[in-house]
């Protein structure tokens, strides 16, 4: 017997309709660059979102096409993320700092018709514009007067198109299920792969992430989107705060620690989400303004990190310099991304600092309508004790189930997607990413988070950047190393970084060299890219290691 409820299709569109109904004053601010801030309101953001609907069927763009941006996070990339999805057509949101080649083949791969960009991406455009024959139009999201000089197919001005189009736009109803938008993975290796959501996974991750045990927004809250709005539909924060009718702060392309602090002191910032580097410039920043002022200007009660684990030296600075939680998520582009989120227990209550920073340190726990596993090899549950380390897969609502034209074999009959990722698990199901597979390192049949000992050796006051690679070893099969990053100005030795770090990790795990750098490789999310580190020190050889004799 079938319940006897209304059934609605869950679409994106609905979400800005809410926000403009419900919370029609609440305030977006847009950073545009120059000093150039732009405020208006989500029902304004309603009506030009329908003016961009108008707008993108006069291009002829129909249902389940592609639109690809090239974007920071500005009100213009927010009026698109409503307007493109709301008529039922693709929104491919591209990464600038991939490659060019990466870019083509995305553009090309996703079968994108037109491409949104902002202004100061215009040489990008111009190079990857030739190789990317089924481009029909190029459109500048500025005014007319701020029009780039580049020669590109159908090149126009997104204001002057914005002028002539009606707000006046139905909503279509469709199937919750249809495509609503696609993001590529970041293609560390090999090609880059697409995630294609739908409406009714993207409703359903935002109304989660709403949660009060998620990310907990709400209407009372005033959010800088700092996570570019191209990495992961910006983890769901354009639709979730449209959904609880928060006030949004849209940084546009600079993410200087100054101008983070500024805008979260300016516009009184309750929540911020971000990935770590970003976080350490912010810290580094708020190092130089006096203590007591500090904890005046900051007001934000939640700091959100993830994209890559946050060393526990970030936590602990969070906590000293405003007073704030910082709360790890975990997630990743196939996933929405988020799926767990690190919000206390009533059993950790009285926790002492320092427990609370172990706490801390961990990725959180599944959130409803999604479930985590750890397995091993032979594909056999490993128990929830803290300890075990196995691959970590994950189902859900909002988990994908394929890729966009490209076979893969990460999934199973049980639907389990296979992320890549070592972690283990605790009783209360708070989850540990150790490594990606391809980072962790095999010593001596035992395996070593290189996670681990790159947070151990950035607790360490000299060192400013760490990574750790598993390098080969005749005796141990593999041993690591750590490449380190010395802080300006400041001095310290291979000895006195390795007795440092024996105060978090295993001795045995420490690593047999420490060798610095000037600087570190990163990837186009800001991440430390290893496969670069392993080519430069593919034939260095350990102290440690008799063949080296
Ligand atoms: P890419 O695979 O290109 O890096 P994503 O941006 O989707 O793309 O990154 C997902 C990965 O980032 C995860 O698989 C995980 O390795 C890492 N990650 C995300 N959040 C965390 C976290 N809180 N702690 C540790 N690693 C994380």
């Amino acid at each position: 017997m079938n319940g006897l409820m209304q059934q609605r299709q869950l679409l994106i569109s609905d979400l800005i309709e809410h926000a403009a109904s419900n919370h029609s004053d609440q305030e977006i601010v847009s950073h545009l660059g120059e000093g150039q801030v732009h405020r208006y309101t989500w029902s304004a953001a309603c009506r030009r979102s329908k003016q961009v609907a108008n707008l993108i069927q006069a291009l002829g763009v129909t249902a389940g096409q592609r639109v690809a941006t090239l974007a920071w996070n500005t009100h213009r990339h927010l009026e698109l993320y409503y307007g493109v999805c709301g008529t039922g057509a693709v929104l491919t949101t591209v990464n600038p700092r991939l490659f060019a080649e990466q870019i083509i083949y995305i553009l090309n791969h996703s079968g994108s018709t037109h491409v949104l960009f902002d202004v100061s991406l215009a040489r990008l455009v111009a190079q990857v514009a030739p190789h990317c024959p089924h481009i029909q139009g190029f459109i500048a999201l500025c005014e007319a007067d701020q029009m780039p000089d580049i020669v590109v197919p159908g090149l126009a001005c997104y204001e002057s198109l914005m002028a002539g189009s009606s707000d006046v736009y139905t909503w279509p109803q469709f199937d919750e299920n249809s495509a609503s938008s696609m993001c590529y993975t970041s293609g560390t290796t090999g090609k880059p792969k697409g995630v294609l959501y739908s409406h009714r996974s993207t409703v359903l991750h935002a109304m989660s992430s709403c949660m009060a045990d998620s990310f907990a927004i709400s209407a009372r809250d005033s959010i800088l989107l700092i996570v570019p709005m191209f990495h992961v539909n910006g983890w769901g924060i354009p639709h979730s705060s449209a959904m609880a009718g928060a006030r949004v702060i849209l940084p546009g392309a600079q993410l200087s620690g100054e101008h983070v602090y500024s805008m979260l002191r300016d516009e009184q910032c309750t929540v911020s989400c971000g990935v770590p580097t970003v976080w350490m410039s912010l810290l580094e920043y708020a190092e130089g303004v006096d203590a007591e002022q500090r904890r005046r200007d900051i007001v934000v009660t939640r700091f959100l990190s993830g994209g890559s684990a946050a060393p526990r030296r970030i936590i602990e600075k969070f906590e000293a310099y405003f007073g704030v939680w910082l709360c790890q998520a975990w997630g990743m582009t196939e996933t929405s991304p988020v799926v767990t989120v690190n919000t206390p227990l009533p059993r950790h209550h009285d926790l002492t600092l320092e427990e609370r920073f172990d706490l801390q340190m961990l990725a959180g726990r599944a959130l409803p309508g999604t479930e985590i596993e750890i397995f091993d090899d032979a594909g056999n549950r490993l128990p929830h004790d803290g300890q075990t380390t196995g691959q970590l897969k994950v189902r859900g609502h909002w988990i994908a189930r394929a890729y966009y034209q490209h076979e893969d074999d990460a999934w199973d009959a049980d639907d389990w997607f296979a992320t890549g990722d070592m972690a283990s698990l605790n009783a209360d199901g708070y989850l540990k990413i150790t490594d990606r597979a391809k980072d962790v390192i095999k010593s001596g049949g035992e395996w070593i988070s290189s996670l681990d000992l790159e947070s151990a050796a950035l607790s360490h006051p000299a060192i400013e950047e760490a990574a750790v690679i598993g390098l080969r070893h005749s005796h141990w099969q593999e041993r690591p190393l750590l490449i380190a990053v010395k802080r300006k100005e400041m001095d310290v030795t291979a000895d006195e970084v390795r007795e440092h770090m024996r105060h978090y990790v295993a001795r045995w795990w420490l690593p047999d060299d420490v060798v610095f750098a000037d600087s570190l490789p990163h990837t186009a999310t800001g991440k430390l890219y290893k496969v670069p580190l392993r080519k430069q020190f593919e034939s260095f050889r350990f102290s440690t290691d008799v063949e080296n004799a």
